[in-house]
């Protein structure tokens, strides 16, 4: 059985469990669920944390000794970059800045005043699933939800975007969870 780490919490509602990719198991509670209601989520949702360990398996032979972070970064901020110039071009909007981060669940985010922020492990991806990602942000710029109005216009500019997509939700959470070595 794997341990699992129990945090209360006096802003949660209800319990919630997580087996996030490459660390521990967390569960977090109210602050007044009893020690032995805790257990019992523990022991009926052990077959849970199970099932997300057997999905999380490495298919991306991604090597955390051949990447280091801050050329990946320099990488991705120049590639950014140049895509979203041409996307932005391409779609008649413009952008502030683009901000480099390492969000641990989001690829990117676009700021109602159009300052842009993407995940340097993009650049992990195929090429074609970082530029679906910057053409999603960008048609932000002009649809702000995920309204069908704004897959209309992701689907006009890259018409493939649902391959996309679904590579990120095969292989995503385990490029998020990609650490590079020391
Ligand atoms: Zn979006």
């Amino acid at each position: 059985m794997e341990p699992v780490e129990v945090r209360r919490s006096s802003r949660a509602r209800r319990w919630r469990l997580e087996a996030p990719w490459g660390e521990p198991a967390r569960l977090t509670v109210p602050q007044r669920m009893s020690r032995l209601e805790v257990e019992r989520v523990l022991a009926r949702q052990q077959q849970w944390i199970v099932r997300q360990r057997e999905r999380q398996v490495p298919r991306l032979n991604l090597d955390r000794l051949a990447v280091s972070e801050s050329e990946a970064r320099t990488a991705a901020r120049e590639l950014v970059g140049a895509l979203a110039e041409e996307a932005a071009a391409e779609l008649g909007v413009g952008f502030r800045r683009i901000r480099i981060g390492a969000q641990r669940t989001l690829w990117g985010s676009c700021s109602p005043r159009g300052n842009l922020s993407f995940n340097w492990r993009l650049v992990l991806a195929p090429f074609e699933v970082l530029d679906y990602v910057v053409v999603h942000e960008l048609c932000h710029l002009r649809v702000l939800d995920h309204s069908a109005r704004f897959w209309r216009l992701v689907e006009h500019h890259r018409p493939a975007w649902r391959e996309q997509r679904a590579w990120l939700r095969e292989h995503g959470p385990e490029v998020l969870a990609f650490r590079p070595g020391p």
